[in-house]
């Protein structure tokens, strides 16, 4: 017997009909007697509609009752999902945010959970009873509902993982696990069987969307095994599939779970990046600071910075990237400032990508850039920025050659698989 949570995302409860393979798949972890908490997403769309209907309502409205409004579509889900395993004869009970309590701190809109009163559904485990929680909710300091952020279903059952000391947190989606690169633009991208949290967490804060990037923060800190998998699979199969079986989905683990450590795990890419170049600053002492401690203030993040060697010994270009919708403010910030900075010319653009490759091996393996650099080079892209950390390598390109930087490099690493 295990213990477990089952995560469902939107679009594997969208209507009446996915509910009800849903609960096919809560009905066989739970026949085979395991201890099943489920925490389920609002159908697919639905949050946005209800975030609309607030702006609608009013432009500036309260957070707090913004979070009353938003958080409703996770009570729909889990009341249905609840009916629905009631009528395959599952004991199944549905628990808002409040009522287990989830408690959060009092950030409305993107609250983060500081502590969960488990107990009374361990207890309730013994009768052999469901959980199915509604995600992304909570209740502040002042006992006013909150919510998580977008996406942050994925926070509630990691954290309801670690509360009630889970073996494993099931995250079922619409995709059957992690790839080495997005398939939609590299073909020969194959389903990574394990990889490492550290690793998971580049592969979602650039833009791998499987998994909410603080969601998987809290599973490493918590030491949160999840298991990222496929709703749509036959609920029935064979139960060898929904054990550690390489055929179903993706394990985000440790890294001592990983045996073989591959050099480079997988390519993402981000399109949300900006570059900002500063023509002819000064080449002096003081100027970094001049012009990235008022960006800094202004709550801008400065991702890339590459400052060119002065030609004659007084004048450099300096550039640096920013997320794309900081632009705007990034350049009246710089602006505001000129005084002060001193430059020639302010340049702005949009249309650059930055392309990553991560991988824990890369630790104890040089010469990793190196493959980048030359794959690329190859290909003639040139690279207009580089950031290195222990485990990943980002170079700054055109964003007209994102398909063809991410294939190029998904091949140089050898990560083409054969069926792919
Ligand atoms: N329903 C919420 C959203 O769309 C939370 C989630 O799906 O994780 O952001
Ligand atoms: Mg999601």
């Amino acid at each position: 017997m295990a213990r477990l949570v089952m995560k469902f995302g939107g679009t594997s409860l969208a209507d009446v009909g996915r509910i009800a393979h849903v609960a096919r798949h809560v009905k066989r972890e739970a026949q085979a007697g395991h201890e099943v908490v489920v925490v389920v997403s609002a159908m697919s769309g639905a949050t946005d509609a209800l975030v609309r209907l607030t702006s609608e309502a009013s432009a500036l409205h309260d957070a707090r009752e913004y979070d009353v409004v938003v958080a409703t579509g996770e009570q729909v889900t889990a009341g249905l999902l609840a009916i629905t395993l009631q009528g395959l004869g599952v004991s199944a009970r549905s628990w808002l945010g409040w009522q287990i309590a989830i408690r959060t701190d009092g950030t409305h809109g993107g609250a983060r959970i500081t502590d969960i009163e488990a107990g009374d559904l361990i207890a309730r485990f013994a009768d052999g009873q469901v959980a199915i929680v509604a995600g992304f909710q909570g209740v502040g300091p002042d006992n006013r509902v909150t919510t998580l952020g977008r996406g942050g279903s994925d926070g509630s059952a990691v954290a309801l993982a670690a509360a009630i000391q889970a073996d494993r947190c099931d995250i079922y989606t619409d995709v059957d696990g992690v790839y080495t690169a997005d398939p939609r633009i590299v073909p020969g991208a194959g389903r990574i069987a394990r990889i490492s949290y550290e690793e998971m967490l580049e592969m979602a804060s650039l833009g791998a969307r499987v998994l909410q990037t603080r969601s998987v923060e809290m599973a490493m800190v918590h030491q949160v095994r999840l298991q990222v998998r496929s709703s749509f699979e036959d609920p029935e199969a064979p139960a060898s599939r929904y054990d550690h079986q390489p055929a179903a989905g993706t394990l985000v683990c440790d890294e001592d779970e990983i045996v073989e450590k591959q050099i480079v795990s997988g390519i993402a890419y981000s399109k949300d990046e900006a570059k900002v170049t500063l023509v002819k600053v000064a080449d002096k002492p003081g100027v970094a600071a001049r012009i990235f401690g008022p960006l800094a203030r202004a709550g801008i993040n400065v991702d890339m910075i590459v400052q060119n060697v002065s030609d004659d010994g007084k004048h450099t270009d300096l550039t640096f990237t920013v997320p794309e919708n900081d632009l705007d403010k990034a350049l009246d910030v710089i602006r505001s400032a000129r005084k002060e900075i001193g430059y020639n010319d302010l340049v702005g653009s949009t249309n650059v990508v930055k392309i990553s490759v991560i991988g824990i091996g890369m630790r104890s393996h040089a010469g990793v850039a190196a493959t980048m650099f030359k794959a690329l080079a190859d290909k003639a892209i040139n690279i207009q920025a580089i950031t290195t950390s222990e485990i990943k390598v980002s170079v700054l390109i055109d964003s007209d050659y994102t398909e063809l930087a991410a294939r190029v490099l998904h091949t140089a690493y050898g990560l083409d698989s054969p069926d792919g």
